[in-house]
């Protein structure tokens, strides 16, 4: 959506806690000041009225205010807003086929476009599931679907021959009729979708035996797919035009690939970082120690320097997740985690009361120890 926007209520020249009178007042006197059919077209007019019709669109509609209020120019703002039935009342119905052409500046878009109406084809879903790894840097992937795509046979035009093809004889090929009305602004003439040929300008006399006149067939489509480095489980990518067409002259829906990341057995993702936890015992902690792990970029050996505490971290520098548009990556860190033996034997009870002895350490006599090393022994 455009960001140099200005606020409704501004361009209505109303309060944010306005009635709906006030609003339509509001827009009515606007109306009448800026319509381009009162002004021979001025442009700076236009844009005006188009800016206090997109105003007024929104805010006489009571859910699309409160959405308005709640979240400014948002990305639906205008989904379900029936805009004939907006403007009826005013005379102008079809306005939006008159000077909206493809929509309102941005983030809005369907088949309201009166001249030359291009039809658009749905957007496809599709789903596919990657490894951890492939996350991390990136991956192409060959993504199988199912899509309507143009009819070879007819080219899109749904016809068997291009001579059963006929200019519509309502609009003359135009696709639009336009219509006379009286409104309170005067007489306005105003453009509208040809019911006779649904704004297509043709009429096919006898359809295509391989489409049935559709002018596109559902096909199993492969194609592969670039998937960046960095992205996340739940993550959508959009393949623009690359979903169902609707035959000759239509535009593509888009293909809407979800993006499942299978979970690693040890690596664990924290934003652009990865986290392991790595256990060693407390004799490893207290001396040091050389440890294999496993990275992203394969088994690396890690040092355990003497006297390491529990909870304390390894940071390997730069060898965590590389983020979506970006080279920097993450780092991975190692969680250090102290096991504190509970099945000391005999052996292993008398060397360490000797250490606790030469350090002047008060300690028990390791009972528990024993027991759940008998305990151990009944268990194999
Ligand atoms: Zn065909
Ligand atoms: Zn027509």
């Amino acid at each position: 959506m455009a960001k140099n926007k200005r606020d409704y209520y501004e361009v209505l020249g109303v309060n944010r806690d306005c009635s709906q009178v006030e609003i339509k007042q509001a827009y009515r006197k606007l109306a009448r000041q800026f319509h381009p059919d009162v002004n021979n077209g001025n442009t700076e007019y236009e844009e005006r009225f188009k800016e206090i019709s997109e105003a007024y669109a929104v805010l006489s509609n009571e859910d699309k205010r409160r959405q308005y209020d709640t979240y400014g120019f948002s990305g639906n703002l205008f989904d379900g807003i029936n805009f004939d039935s907006v403007f009826s009342e005013f005379g102008f119905g079809d306005i939006f086929n008159m000077f909206f052409g493809g929509g309102f500046g941005g983030g809005y878009s369907n088949s309201y476009s009166g001249s030359a109406r291009r039809e658009h084809g749905t957007d496809v879903y599709s789903e596919i599931t990657i490894d951890f790894k492939e996350a991390a840097f990136g991956t192409k992937k060959e993504i199988e679907y199912s899509a309507d795509v143009l009819c070879k046979q007819c080219n899109g035009s749904g016809a068997e021959k291009d001579e059963d093809v006929a200019k519509c004889s309502v609009c003359g090929g135009t696709g639009q009729v336009r219509t006379s009305r009286n409104t309170f602004l005067g007489s306005l003439i105003t453009t509208s979708v040809c019911h006779n040929c649904g704004g297509k300008g043709r009429i096919v006399k006898k359809p295509c035996t391989k489409c049935g006149g559709k002018g596109y067939l559902k096909v199993k489509k492969k194609i592969s797919v670039d998937i960046p480095s960095g992205v996340s489980d739940g993550v959508q990518l959009r393949l623009a035009h690359k979903g169902n067409s609707r035959g000759y002259g239509s535009v593509e829906g888009d293909l809407l690939i979800s993006i499942k990341v299978k979970p690693h057995p040890f690596l664990k993702r924290d934003g652009d970082n990865v986290k392991t936890m790595l256990d060693i015992s407390f004799a490893q902690a207290a001396l040091g120690t050389k440890i294999e792990i496993e990275t992203l970029d394969g088994n690396e050996e890690i040092s355990v320097k003497p006297g390491t505490q529990p909870n304390s971290r390894i940071i390997l520098k730069g060898k965590g997740i590389i983020p979506l548009n970006s080279n920097r990556r993450g780092d991975h860190i190692i969680l250090i985690n102290v096991n504190i033996p509970d099945d000391l034997n005999n052996e292993e009870i008398q060397l360490l009361k000797k250490y606790a002895e030469g350090r002047h350490e008060a300690v028990g006599d390791g009972a528990s120890g024993i027991l759940s090393n008998i305990k151990n022994a009944f268990k194999k």
